[in-house]
């Protein structure tokens, strides 16, 4: 074993080592942008990554098709860290959430690790999680014991502010679909069941239960099926909804409402309701491991970076990072890639996150994530707080825990 700083050392310099080929990869997954469940191309080209820095690599992992992970072992028993990616884009817009940066900063913590991996006890596990933005990649995997040998994980998302952790969204998304009966609009309008009005009614009935509920509370829908011409009644209408709120359980009773407005606006128009809460849509709450979290900052500290702890206007969405969060101590810090302010999922960002200074930034972020491995895997202390803190939050039911 050498002492913890050469390690450190040693693990940051092999970053360095591949920066180009890191920036390289993420240039590419950022020109050739995949939807959710569909990234097999980047899956691929994150897979082979690690297989040619000397992890085993599983490609699908756990029947998720686009899903992978490569191991990686230490000197002798210890924990198991895992170091998560993501590499979906959204519809039309392509890489608008700076996925591709998640990618690299994952990819390059965890050759950071490797290479000093034979001086660590434990194991490493370069985990590749797909469909964030809808299907819920990371669903799949808890569902499927994707984490079930893993003490510790952690991943790092681009944002306009770097930040070492906050909560986000419990979420679901749900379609309602409304079944009615055509008729001709001018001439027999009575005779029609109009399918449109109980979404527009669904919309209506939502708006006026916003007022009671929570601040954090989110119901936001669009329409995707209304009709098919201005002189016929809409037989079939359809929207698609997100439904979020600050903890699973406030977000279920939530849910719950939600499906009453819908049911309230079929039986005001006559029409047959069916409702759909998508499976692996159920996003959870992130609750970032406070010792982790601090542990990164830290480090990020350390090079000369300046994180931030705590915003003043909180804004939030929801993440799949969310389930591994409430199985394992898990962290999801933010590095700052674009002008403050900057939103997410706007060309803006989606332009921010191919720039040489948002790879600067990942670059630093990635290093520090390969330092907080390095930490949970040579600091019983450290784990133990974290193991501590997730045990504590479990017993109040802050968090579910594993099985
Ligand atoms: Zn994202």
């Amino acid at each position: 074993m050498t002492d913890a700083n050469g390690l450190r050392d040693r693990a940051v310099r092999a970053i360095d080592a591949r920066r180009a080929d890191l920036v390289a990869l993420s240039l590419s997954i950022h020109a050739e942008p995949e939807i959710g469940f569909k990234e097999h191309k980047s899956a691929r080209k994150l897979a082979d990554f690690l297989a040619d820095n000397g992890f085993s690599v599983q490609r699908p992992y756990k029947d998720v098709e686009t899903a992978y992970r490569g191991d990686a072992a230490g000197a002798g028993n210890g924990p198991t860290v895992a170091i998560l990616t993501e590499y979906d884009a959204l519809p039309d817009i392509g890489h608008a959430c700076g996925h591709n940066l998640i990618a690299m900063m994952g990819t390059g913590a965890a050759i950071g690790v490797r290479a000093v991996l034979k001086d660590l006890p434990g194991r490493l596990a370069a985990v590749g999680t797909p469909a964030e933005e809808g299907g819920g990649g990371k669903v799949a995997l808890v569902r499927a014991g994707g984490f079930a040998d893993v003490d510790v994980a952690m991943m790092c998302h681009p944002s306009s502010r770097t930040l070492s952790g906050r909560t986000s969204l419990a979420s679901n998304r749900v379609d309602v679909e409304f079944y009615g009966k055509a008729a001709h609009a001018a001439a027999q309008p009575d005779k029609g069941i109009n399918a449109l009005d109980g979404v527009i009614q669904t919309f209506n009935n939502v708006n006026a239960m916003r007022q009671q509920l929570r601040p954090e509370a989110r119901i936001h829908g669009i329409i995707t099926n209304g009709g098919s011409a201005a002189n016929i009644i809409p037989e079939y209408a359809m929207a698609k909804f997100s439904v979020r709120a600050l903890d699973r359980r406030y977000q279920q009773e939530v849910l719950k409402r939600f499906i009453a407005c819908a049911e309230g606006a079929a039986a005001a128009t006559g029409t047959t309701l069916k409702v759909t809460v998508h499976e692996n849509s159920g996003y959870q709450n992130m609750v970032p491991s406070q010792p982790l979290a601090d542990r990164w900052a830290a480090h990020m500290r350390a090079m000369g970076q300046s994180v931030q702890t705590t915003l003043d206007d909180e804004r939030m969405g929801s993440t799949d990072m969310g389930n591994v969060s409430q199985i394992l101590p898990a962290i999801h810090p933010y590095i700052g890639i674009a002008p403050e302010g900057t939103p997410g999922h706007s060309t803006a960002f989606r332009d921010a996150a191919a720039t040489p200074e948002a790879h600067e930034g990942a670059l630093f972020a990635a290093k520090a994530l390969a330092l907080v491995a390095i930490d949970a895997m040579t600091d019983p202390e450290l784990l133990g707080r974290a193991r501590a803190e997730f045990e504590e939050r479990r017993k109040q039911g802050v968090v579910k825990g594993k099985a």
